[in-house]
């Protein structure tokens, strides 16, 4: 049996079910039964019967399938695989904001511990920020830990007063406007397509802003054959998938985020078969933490604020 076949055996044998982040490698997002991103996933996983999750994408999204299933087994291939950005933001900023400002909300981007969430209001994602801090009752906002995807909120949402903390992603954030600049003089024709965690820079130059998700279905819509995508590089397996014909291009220094790339099927397949790597998460978090991981799928849900 090939390393596939036996994951596609052992994944019906242990009612298990595969999911991978976008930003995966492409013979893991072929494999598994949900891709997408943040927000997707978490919504999938909070709605899944069988017993085991196997979560192909870095630490904070296995946590938070885990704390919004805590009856099952959730596994990781690769528990090292980390998310820098998910450890910027730190419990004392968010106790001096509570104490500086009235009528806040402390919004968590969803790329945070547990810890982080546990003293947070309400998680996002980027796919449904702006429209969860509408809804919101607040007028001040402590956006954390992403500085860029704050301040891209922050302009959806003027009515709103921000408070910004400096979090950022390292593959994002050193994106570099000249390497845009390149890219869009070898490719005139190209749309450029930009994840709002890019500095402001990239998404001045952007035609469109989005989650990944977003990314993926404005290029399905769009009458453009070519694409510059400013996001991480392994959003082009889907692309390339979705539409055959049409050209996607990333910028020179290719955005790789390792953390998702130590998701291997050989890893895959061994916690499938030994279940080892199950995600815990210390039990005085698992309620708390889950609040506002629940909040932001109900409030996702609202109508257009
Ligand atoms: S791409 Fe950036 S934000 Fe996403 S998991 Fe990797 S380091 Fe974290």
């Amino acid at each position: 049996m090939t390393v596939t076949e036996e994951i596609r055996a052992l994944k019906k044998e242990k009612d298990a079910v595969i999911l991978a982040h976008y930003y995966a490698p492409p013979e893991i997002q072929e494999i598994a039964d949900y891709i997408g991103d943040s927000f997707y996933l978490s919504r999938t996983a909070a709605g899944l019967n069988s017993k085991t999750i196997v979560f192909c994408g870095v630490s904070f999204m296995g946590e938070s399938a885990k704390i919004l299933n805590p009856e099952k087994t959730v596994l990781m291939p690769d528990l090292r695989a980390d998310c820098p950005m998910a450890h910027m933001a730190d419990v004392e900023a968010i106790r001096r904001m509570r104490e500086t400002y009235e009528d806040l909300a402390v919004v968590c981007y969803i790329n945070s511990t547990a810890e982080l969430k546990q003293h947070s209001d309400v998680c996002v994602t980027s796919a449904n920020a702006a429209h969860i801090v509408k809804a919101l009752p607040n007028r001040n906002i402590f956006f954390i830990p992403d500085k860029n995807l704050a301040h891209y909120v922050a302009g959806q949402v003027p009515e709103k007063h921000f408070v910004f903390h400096d979090g950022y992603c390292p593959i994002h954030e050193k994106m570099r406007l000249q390497e845009l600049k390149e890219a869009k003089a070898a490719h005139p024709e190209a749309e450029v397509l930009s994840h709002p965690e890019c500095p402001q820079a990239i998404l001045e130059q952007s035609d469109y802003t989005g989650s990944t998700s977003g990314i993926i279905h404005y290029a399905a819509e769009s009458d453009r054959e070519e694409f510059i995508v400013c996001t991480e590089i392994g959003v082009r397996w889907k692309l390339e998938q979705d539409n055959p014909g049409k050209r996607f291009y990333f910028l020179k220094t290719e955005p790789v985020c390792q953390g998702m790339k130590s998701n291997t099927l050989e890893k895959l397949l061994h916690v499938l078969r030994t279940g080892e790597n199950a995600v815990e998460v210390d039990p005085g978090l698992m309620d708390t933490s889950k609040k506002p991981l629940e909040r932001m799928l109900e409030l996702a849900n609202t109508g257009t604020p």
